[in-house]
């Protein structure tokens, strides 16, 4: 079988796919202008935590059905075949220098401004809803990620952790009863942080998010976030739960979030942006502490793809 020599592209040429891989990732950007698109987002997340925000947000744009998403030979090595007709799903790969050209780089006096970068480029993979196991003798790796109650306790082991974060920034966590129907409060002034006792672990567990994220946001300031009044940082806080909780495997079906309508039609695409950069990161920061905690949540996205997913 002959094979396909794949022509070089010219300048040119790539200059202008980088271009149409810009304005798709652009595109999905916008849909953080919605109520669905940013849950879509958030739901994405939940799977996809350890991805890039770009890359959350190309497939929840696509497929915000994907659980797990691998490239064609991954899916193989996997025990899947991709099933046919099926579109790839695009996302951003990093592709470093070949070895031809950092010896070429080398040769002519490795200098290293000159050095040949790793760029990104729109890579094809696929969802775990597009594939089909492989008939015997393969043996098909389990994909389905645990599915935990809100009202259960499994999440119990993360509290430890969930307290230490707060202290580590300079918090307080009690439990105690909570008169008036709130799960939980943060109180500022006080840096102390109360959940409701009465409350299931996994409850309590996104009560902590969310009171954490409170918390957060003053602790973990960075300049590039964005000015946030008492709505946007509610909403900011329920979206860090909301996605925490889910990546630790507990069911959002029935979460709602208290999405800013007016504020996402007038706010710049950049806002939005740097928005969704923000809860990506404090949530970022929770699970870093908390994911290692229970069985089965460790992840295996990263090491299945056929091409690492993007973090920077
Ligand atoms: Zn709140």
């Amino acid at each position: 079988m002959a094979v396909k020599q794949r022509r070089q592209l010219t300048d040119e040429e790539r200059a202008e796919r980088r271009e149409r891989d810009r304005e798709y990732a652009r595109k999905a950007v916008e849909q953080l202008r919605s109520s669905d698109g940013w849950k879509a987002w958030l739901t994405a997340r939940t799977s996809f935590h350890s991805y890039s925000l770009g890359n959350q947000l190309l497939i929840a744009m696509q497929r915000p059905t994907a659980t797990r998403v691998a490239g064609f030979q991954a899916w193989l090595r996997l025990g899947y075949c991709v099933s046919r007709g099926e579109i790839a799903i695009r996302i951003w790969a990093p592709c470093p220098p070949t070895r031809k050209q950092l010896e070429k780089w080398r040769q002519s006096g490795g200098d290293p401004d000159q050095r040949p970068r790793t760029f990104f480029k729109l890579a094809a993979v696929f969802a775990d809803d597009q594939v089909a196991p492989l008939p015997p003798p393969a043996v098909p790796a389990p994909l389905d990620p645990p599915i935990r109650d809100v009202e259960g306790d499994e999440l119990a082991p993360v509290i430890p952790s969930l307290v230490g974060l707060a202290e580590e920034i300079g918090c307080t966590v009690a439990f105690a009863p909570i008169s008036g129907g709130a799960h939980g409060y943060y109180q500022p002034s006080t840096d102390r942080i109360v959940v409701d006792d009465g409350l299931s672990a996994n409850q309590r567990v996104k009560t902590l998010c969310h009171e954490l994220a409170h918390a957060l946001v003053r602790h973990d300031r960075q300049p590039n976030d964005p000015a946030l009044d008492y709505a946007g940082e509610e909403l900011v806080a329920e979206s860090v739960a909301y996605t925490c909780v889910g990546a630790l495997g507990v069911s959002t079906e029935d979460y709602s979030i208290p999405y800013l309508a007016s504020w996402a039609e007038s706010s710049d695409l950049e806002v939005l942006e740097r928005t969704a950069g923000l809860i990506d990161r404090l949530a970022r920061r929770i699970e870093g502490a908390t994911i290692h905690d229970l069985p089965g949540n460790v992840d295996t996205h990263a090491a299945t793809a056929d091409q690492q997913p993007v973090t920077a």
